[in-house]
């Protein structure tokens, strides 16, 4: 039998933060799952969210990720200079009748909704506008000039394969409802961008953190509904501060700039992490030198601790 095709994953980081150590985990984990298989990494920094992207930042998370020893196949590439793909994605949906404008502001979503707030903390959306508009003109007309786009989302359970976890089934409908594809400013969403760029470039192997993992359900319904295939998806668990509580990008203090900038030596950050996925690693090692025990198969399903305290690479 023929061997599988070496993978195509890709490191996503949004430059909206400084990236910490849960980051550094699931990017070391994304690049050692691929290049252990002699597959390709691409990376793309994902600034379409302009309120969120602060200025410096996408260089900051380069040199983090560098600065981990990790490298990428081709020229960085930035979400937003994609943006007439995504468009034209959405056209797509459009005028396959998978959308409707919906002129709904976020706090009319959040009082009308009826259902019972999903795991994420949002509010399924009722289906207000589903219907109500014959075509974007009217809608606008309606909503002083700005309409979001919907996808209509049927009932039932989105059922999928994490490679780690095993079958995963998410009610999309009852979760989050009809989801936007695109923003009342216009802006694409999240959930289709990253459907049609990953789509585009090849990308087969999707390692993320699983706070992705309902995300991932939503995913699934742009891919079938764009006729694009679905790629191998895995998620890891957060990691934890010691109260329990996730880090988070405003922990500016664990991120990896600072440590970088403190002039910690990355193979500290690389050991932690390989540690807490299950491999042994006595001594300090480099990213690459780690690929030869890379083992999936290893990695705890619990989120992982961080206590500052306890591992001497924070202390001053
Ligand atoms: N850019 C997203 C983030 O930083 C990750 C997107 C993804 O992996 O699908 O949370």
């Amino acid at each position: 039998m023929a061997a599988p095709a070496p993978p195509t994953g890709r490191l996503a980081p949004s430059p909206t933060g400084l990236l910490h150590l849960g980051h550094a985990r699931s990017f070391l984990l994304a690049w050692w799952q691929v290049r252990a298989r002699g597959g390709r990494c691409l990376l793309r920094l994902e600034d379409l969210d302009r309120s969120r992207v602060r200025p410096g930042l996408g260089e900051a998370c380069l040199r983090d990720l560098e600065w981990l020893g990790l490298d990428w196949d081709g020229p960085v590439v930035l979400q937003s200079e994609g943006a007439a793909h995504l468009h034209a994605a959405l056209e797509r949906l459009r005028s396959a009748g998978a959308l409707y404008p919906c002129v709904c502001t976020r706090r009319e979503v959040r009082e009308a909704a009826s259902a019972p707030h999903s795991s994420d903390g949002a509010a399924a959306y009722p289906g207000t506008c589903r219907g109500r508009f014959a075509s974007l003109a009217e809608a606008r007309a309606h909503g002083g000039g700005a309409a979001a786009w919907r996808l209509r989302v049927e009932p039932g359970a989105v059922a999928f394969r994490d490679e780690l976890l095993g079958c995963q089934a998410v009610d999309v409908a009852a979760e989050v409802g009809d989801f936007p594809v695109s923003g009342r400013d216009g802006q694409i969403a999240y959930q289709l961008a990253v459907v049609v760029d990953d789509a585009r470039s090849g990308v087969d192997t999707v390692l993320r953190a699983d706070d992705l993992m309902r995300s991932t359900a939503r995913q699934l319904l742009l891919q079938r509904a764009l006729g694009l295939p679905s790629p191998r998806w895995y998620h890891v668990p957060l990691v934890c501060g010691p109260d329990g509580r996730r880090l988070a990008k405003r922990t500016d203090d664990l991120s990896l700039t600072a440590l970088r900038e403190a002039g910690v030596d990355p193979r500290v950050v690389v050991s932690w992490v390989a540690r807490s996925c299950g491999l042994a690693c006595p001594e300090p090692l480099a990213a690459a030198e780690l690929l030869p025990s890379v083992d999936l198969s290893l990695l705890p399903a619990e989120p992982v601790v961080f206590d500052p305290a306890a591992e001497g690479f924070l202390a001053p």
